[in-house]
């Protein structure tokens, strides 16, 4: 099992046995051995699984990248929100003056002064580039990482800025898990390492990965 960021399988090893998941001791990213296929991601994912992740949005988080888009990028830039769910993001960057906003998705969406594709990513084509990327809460869920930054990359106008987030593997609660899983206490590992979830970065190893396509914003 090669390791999605090294692409080397010498220091990859079985963790987690239950959850199937592996870690590479070369850049620390764990990931997980996972039949997972976009036909995870249906109506069902967004209405039933994440109800309450959608209907109630990290306001201080979108703030956050919003702040950021505007200080490097002002607000008269192009933005496409990858994998945008149900547009709350986008949503708020109009609200509050932005005008060139791009969501796709697999569900579908609908709002006035918002351009929604309901498409797959990876099946999107277009001439357009962008002048900011935003991938939230995406990553993890992403079988082919290389083949999604490849993606983003072309899609990115020479100067263009990429955001990421997603789920912090070495935060505490990630940690804390690891720790129950050791002594049988398994539900916790089960529910952060479900099928949903292939990837599971730190800092680290997804710094590891934006290195080998980006360079960092000063
Ligand atoms: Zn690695």
């Amino acid at each position: 099992m090669d390791c999605p960021i090294c692409k080397d399988a010498s220091s990859v090893s079985l963790r987690l046995k239950k959850t199937n998941v592996f870690k590479c001791g070369k850049c620390k990213h764990r990931f997980s051995d996972t039949k997972a296929e976009i036909s995870l991601y249906g109506q069902e994912y967004f209405s039933v699984k994440h109800k309450n992740f959608f209907e109630n949005p990290d306001l201080a988080l979108f703030n956050y990248i919003m702040d950021t888009i505007i200080q490097h990028k002002g607000r008269q830039c192009k933005v496409l929100d990858v994998g945008c769910g149900n547009g709350s993001l986008l949503k708020l960057l109009l609200a509050n003056g932005f005008s060139d906003l791009c969501g796709i998705d697999l569900i579908e969406n609908k709002y006035k002064g918002i351009n929604f594709i309901n498409n797959d990513f990876f099946k999107y084509q277009t001439l357009e580039k962008f002048d900011v990327i935003l991938s939230i809460y995406n990553i993890e869920h992403i079988k082919d990482i290389n083949n999604y930054m490849t993606k983003m990359k072309s899609l990115l106008k020479d100067d263009g800025i990429l955001i990421i987030t997603t789920i912090n593997d070495a935060s505490l609660i990630y940690l804390s898990a690891r720790i129950f899983n050791k002594i049988g206490i398994t539900f916790p590992c089960q529910r952060l390492y479900d099928a949903h979830h292939i990837n599971h970065f730190s800092i680290h190893s997804l710094g590891a990965l934006a290195k080998i396509y980006c360079s960092p914003l000063s």
